[in-house]
């Protein structure tokens, strides 16, 4: 099968490097890539934001047969649809699988917190309780803001790049922030709308599912670290580090959220005709032992999949081809039962402003127990630079936490790249 991946992430480089191992999967390209997936297939300088025209002659000109989204933006503008409809009109080349991904209706999931919130509702989904505002009604949201308790959270409708959750521990600094959402368009259209919701105490997990949209299989569980410094600290980033297993997550508890969470989601695509193929990330939050849902993404975490992918010992390219027919029902999930954990390095300066383009060595030590994941890197003049705030994820496995980080770390101290920085105690809540 020849496949085509999106992306240019940690994610897209740990994907690859997974369907490169399947016997299935016979051409693999990447658009556009890093310089860690030209060495699982072909990196193709492609826009994957939208023209979706350029894609579709790829894929009719190289006999791809699955496309395999990593980022959400492509899944929110159509790239599903735009495949199932060309395809109905002008079939492409035979053994044609599918998109692997929801269609533009069902990614609203992640592209809207009000349509997120609503479908959570109808189908009795734990979650925090919410109302939502627009510039129609903002007097009755000040006013319900102002009664509301604290923290209160806030959150603008769209995508705000992760920025758009604000969290508030007073009535007149929420007030300001909503009056900059919706008046001062602080995050442009996406916060045109805006979600004001009772703040949950408790402790946050990731959780994975593939679904066709009918059945669905859960993935190893992982829990990220998004903030830039030591103990949580500092400011928000993409993710600086993962762990999986996640050690709270017991049996009890998973139970509980495939009963009251998992079922309930797929059984709501299902009953509401929402074409969904694909990996399902639900954000978690465990409130007294109890499961509630912060969000939904429509496509795998970052950097969570790189320790996700690597733990699953089933084949990716059958799991995926399961997904597009229709056939989850007949997966079984295989779990590596050792912890992995993965360690972002990344440049100085990040999340603010850094400078690209350092050279990086290092990069050959991957070994039976630790892999390199390329993330913000490229190749240049036969070198591999950095090109990006995160630029690899260091991922190892371990009988338990500080045995998996240990390793990780041995190999960071050999990776060398100018004002390289790490978080050093990625999952220290488990060692
Ligand atoms: P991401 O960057 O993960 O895509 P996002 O912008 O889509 O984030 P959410 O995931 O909804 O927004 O929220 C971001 C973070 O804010 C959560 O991971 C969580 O830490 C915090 N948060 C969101 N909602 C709540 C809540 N109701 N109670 C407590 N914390 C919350």
């Amino acid at each position: 099968m020849n496949i085509l991946l999106l992306g240019s992430g940690g994610r897209e480089h740990a994907l690859s490097w997974k369907l490169k191992q399947s016997p299935l999967c016979e051409k693999l390209y990447i658009a556009p890539g890093n310089a860690g997936t030209s060495e699982c297939g072909v990196n193709i300088p492609m826009r994957i934001d939208g023209d979706f025209e350029a894609m579709e002659q790829f894929c009719r000109d190289h006999a791809v047969h699955m496309i395999i989204v990593g980022p959400e933006d492509p899944l929110v503008k159509g790239v599903y649809d735009y495949f199932e409809e060309t395809h109905t009109k002008n079939p492409f080349a035979e053994g044609w699988v599918g998109v692997i991904g929801p269609s533009k209706y069902a990614a609203q999931l992640e592209g809207s917190k009000s349509f997120a919130k609503a479908f959570m509702e109808r189908h009795n989904i734990p979650t925090a309780s919410y109302k939502e505002f627009t510039d129609a009604n903002f007097d009755e949201g000040r006013e319900y803001l102002m009664n509301h308790a604290l923290p209160v959270v806030l959150k603008a409708d769209g995508l705000a790049a992760g920025k758009g959750v604000i969290i508030c521990n007073n009535h007149l600094e929420a007030v300001a922030e909503f009056d900059m959402m919706i008046h001062q368009h602080k995050f442009g259209d996406a916060g045109k709308r805006v979600v004001i919701e009772q703040f949950l105490n408790g402790i946050e997990m990731s959780l994975f599912v593939l679904t066709d949209g009918k059945n669905y299989c859960i993935l190893p569980e992982a829990k990220d670290y998004k903030r830039i410094g030591e103990g949580d600290t500092g400011l928000n980033t993409g993710g600086m580090g993962a762990v999986s297993p996640v050690p709270f997550a017991d049996a009890e508890f998973m139970q509980k959220v495939e009963e009251r969470i998992v079922k309930p989601t797929i059984n709501g695509f299902h009953s509401e005709g929402m074409l969904y193929k694909g990996f399902v990330f639900v954000g978690l939050i465990k409130v007294d032992n109890e499961p509630y849902v912060i969000e939904y993404n429509c496509r795998m975490g970052d950097p969570e999949t790189e320790v996700v992918i690597p733990r699953l010992q089933n084949d990716l390219v059958e799991l995926l081809t399961a997904t597009a027919k229709g056939e989850v029902d007949k997966v079984t999930i295989q779990q590596d039962p050792r912890f992995a954990v993965t360690m972002v390095a990344v440049s100085g300066g990040y999340p603010g402003d850094y400078v690209k383009g350092y050279e990086i060595t290092g990069l050959d030590q991957s070994n039976a127990d630790s892999i390199i994941f390329h993330a913000g890197t490229k190749t240049e003049n036969e070198k591999v630079v950095s090109n990006g705030g995160r630029v690899l994820a260091v991922t190892s496995f371990g009988a338990d936490v500080s045995d998996a980080v240990a390793k990780s770390k041995s190999l960071l101290t050999g990776i060398r790249f100018m004002k390289m920085y790490y978080r050093s105690d990625i999952g220290y809540e488990f060692v």
